[in-house]
């Protein structure tokens, strides 16, 4: 018989809703849920494939032990046992750092693992802590914590009643939003062009490029130039207005005079945009009422990017589009995400209270940038990482020089991954501890509901129940940290009998508790008429499968402010300081010295590596190809389908060229997570389309010294026609 759930796609940060028809254990069909408020029935290829990754004959479903180059399945609690064995060994012998952990971004669509993975770094004490956050989002937290004095306080686009969208080094139609959960995008903004504009700024004339108002090309790692500009062309004409925020916001002088020496005439040599524009862009921005500024992955994972994250909040601020409706404005979502963290010792954040060992890079939030990862594992001396656990993570394919972090991986004392595909990162652990697949997992989005377009929440049931001898990520990680307790304070310590009592609590109940708690548990109106109206709690949401609108962005200034920072702060010393390395940037070889600047590419098909074993995400044409402009594949006599090897100061990778104006000449942009062509990955399909690993040419080198995040956008390469016509990568020298 056929049975319809109505589920969440966990699949990147749009959070869209499903409905999942099924018969028995078999996944019939997945569509978009019409019903759902946020999404209304959007959703994009890739829920699909949430199908493929459940049916895949490649995902664990069992511990997997290594013995030598074979693996063999083995008993969960023997699993655990040696997970744990080998964790407490290696921090007895060598400290409580020797051991290591990268955090994938799954985690973040994972309650389970959002809501016990905190507990278990507690546990593990470590100071050697990674996570994708460092090569994604870290600018925007810093920023956050600078600004506003909580790293996860994010102002979000109202995009619903925006008439002027400026989006810098973003592809919202492809990525589906980020750090802007916004379902849809490509009706929304429709909507926004309808009434207004929406103009993009990128080294490339991106999905969401292509369907804007209006485009311009700018050179990668000069945005902060852009946005100094911008702010310049305010100060300078008297168009800055802080409106209601101005009684609690401090730093305005600080910034225009920080702005002043970054007018639009210096912009425009370094980025390639013409002066006039930056100062039409500056007007429109300051007179449109309702107008937001946003930048994501483009923006933020460049040398400047820090400062590309500070700019572009006090560009929303000084004109009077922050905290409105129509601007950029702070959720309200169920659960409070800053109490939770609070709850979960997460906390506002801090930098630099300790840094890591071979480049003195600074730690965010307890987090040291992954850019430093294989020298901590490789360089010996007191601190260094002599085993590993990563969890939901494939740090080969998505951190710099991941060759050089493939032949560290292979050189640890002990490593276990809680993964469910053996990827070319978790082939080098000793255990594998497989969760179950999303389908078979409960859904609710803690983070995403807090930066989303619209105030809703839902609770999506899992659409399986867990089979037969499979363990949720939450229960693997309690599972870990019941063992470690025990093996450091005995078995019937309080910390060994805390986390078993945990297990029996489970994601739910701490759920109920976060919603009974947050700003609807005392009650809430309906907000469409018949809607559902009462107080919000799990028993709540489970009356609604399609999910609650909860409204519109509401203005949450400065009650949102947490009270050991009761102010916006425009102009943080951190960034002040750090202009002086951007003007001194200038000064060194440009684009021309350097041949070309390499760039990512986000696909709507692909957000994360695993999903290239997906055979409907992967069928059609060739996705890893090297985007360039037709001025410099005729300079290097290269046309489309020729086989290209890319060489950067690190490493070297060959795949076919797309020649293009879709690049601006003097960049050339390849896709990321691909490189699956690693002895020992057991990803079928990933394999037939292996490509080449963009990490394998980004430097750790470029990074951004005020936050550690990785350089990606921007690393300077060199690009020949190839002599090999196959499109397989060739590593460079330091590959084993
Ligand atoms: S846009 Fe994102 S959330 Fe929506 S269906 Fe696609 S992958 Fe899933």
């Amino acid at each position: 018989m056929t049975r319809a759930h109505f589920s969440t796609c966990p699949l990147c940060e749009a959070c869209c809703g499903l409905r999942v028809e099924t018969e028995g254990r078999r996944v019939v069909s997945i569509r978009g849920d019409k019903d759902d408020p946020l999404s209304q029935g959007h959703v994009c290829p890739k829920a699909m494939a949430l199908q493929d990754l459940h049916e895949d004959p490649d995902r664990l479903r069992h511990p997997m032990r290594r013995r030598g180059s074979s693996w063999e399945p083995i008993p969960w609690a023997d699993a655990l046992d040696e997970a744990t064995e080998g964790l407490h060994r290696v921090q007895r012998k060598h400290g409580r750092d020797a051991v290591g952990i990268y955090l994938g971004n799954p985690n973040a669509h994972n309650l389970g693992a959002m809501l016990f993975g905190p507990l278990l770094l507690r546990t593990l004490g470590t100071r050697n802590r990674y996570s994708a956050t460092s090569v994604d989002q870290l600018p925007h937290m810093a920023a956050s914590y600078h600004m506003f004095g909580h790293q996860l306080l994010f102002p979000v686009p109202d995009l619903d009643r925006c008439d002027l969208f400026l989006i810098v080094g973003a592809n919202p139609l492809a990525s589906g939003g980020s750090i802007m959960t916004a379902p849809g995008m490509r009706r929304r903004l429709r909507e926004i062009q309808q009434r207004g504009r929406v103009v993009v700024v990128d080294p490339r004339r991106t999905e969401t490029a292509a369907a804007a108002s209006e485009h311009l090309f700018v050179r990668p790692g000069t945005d902060a130039f852009f946005l100094l500009a911008l702010v310049h062309v305010i100060a300078r004409e008297g168009l800055a207005n802080l409106g209601r925020l101005e009684p609690f916001t401090t730093g305005a002088r600080a910034l225009f005079a920080a702005a002043e020496p970054f007018g639009p005439e210096r912009a425009a040599v370094v980025t390639g945009i013409d002066a006039a524009v930056i100062e039409r862009l500056a007007r429109e921005l300051a007179m449109t009422p309702r107008a937001a500024v946003y930048g994501r992955v483009g923006a933020c994972t460049q040398r400047f990017g820090g400062l590309n994250a500070w700019l572009i909040n006090a560009l929303n601020l000084i004109t009077n589009h922050f905290d409105r409706p129509g601007g950029v404005m702070f959720p309200t979502p169920a659960v409070d995400v800053l109490s939770a963290a609070k709850g979960f010792g997460i906390g506002r954040g801090h930098m630099g209270r300790w840094r890591s060992r071979i480049r003195g890079l600074p730690e965010f939030g307890g987090e040291l940038p992954a850019v430093a990862m294989a020298e901590e594992i490789v360089e010996p001396g007191e601190g260094r990482i002599r085993a590993l656990l990563t969890q939901a993570g494939n740090p080969v394919l998505s951190v710099p020089n991941g060759a050089k972090l493939d032949e560290a991986l292979g050189s640890l004392e002990f490593m276990v991954s809680v993964d469910f595909y053996l990827n070319e990162t978790t082939r080098h652990a000793h255990l594998i501890l497989p969760p179950v697949s999303p389908l078979e997992r409960d859904h609710y989005d803690l983070i995403f509901h807090a930066v989303a377009v619209r105030n809703t929440t839902k609770f999506s049931p899992a659409v399986f129940p867990k089979p037969a001898g499979a363990k949720h990520d939450w229960e693997i990680l309690l599972g870990l940290i019941a063992r470690l307790e025990a093996l450091r304070h005995g078995p019937l310590s309080r910390a060994a009998l805390q986390a078993r009592a945990l297990l029996a609590v489970g994601p739910r109940l701490l759920l109920d508790a976060g919603l009974r708690l947050g700003p609807y548990g005392k009650g809430f109106a309906g907000f469409k008429p018949g809607g559902p109206a009462g107080k919000l709690s799990l028993a709540t949401l489970l009356r609604q499968p399609h999910g609650v609108d909860l409204g519109p962005l509401v203005p949450a200034m400065p009650e949102r402010l947490p009270k050991e920072h009761p102010h916006i702060d425009l102009a943080p010393q951190a960034f002040l300081r750090d202009l002086a390395r951007l003007a001194a940037s200038e000064d060194e070889p440009g684009p021309k010295e350097h041949g070309l600047l390499l760039i990512g590419r986000r696909q709507l098909r692909s957000n994360n590596s695993w999903m290239h074993n997906a055979p409907r995400l992967m069928s059609g044409r060739e996705r890893c190809t090297l985007l360039m402009h037709p001025s410099d594949a005729a300079t290097r006599g290269i046309h489309t389908g020729a086989s290209v090897t890319i060489t950067s100061r690190v490493g070297r990778a060959t795949v076919r060229a797309e020649v293009s104006d879709e690049v601006m000449p003097g960049v050339v942009s390849l896709p990321h997570g691909f490189g699956h062509d690693r002895p020992g990955v057991r990803l079928r399909v990933a394999r037939q389309h292996a490509g080449a690993s963009f990490n394998d040419l980004a430097d750790p080198e470029l990074y951004d010294e005020l936050t550690g995040t990785a350089a990606v956008n921007g690393v300077p390469v060199e690009v020949e026609l190839s002599p090999s016509c196959s499109p397989s990568q060739q590593r460079s020298p330091i590959d084993p």
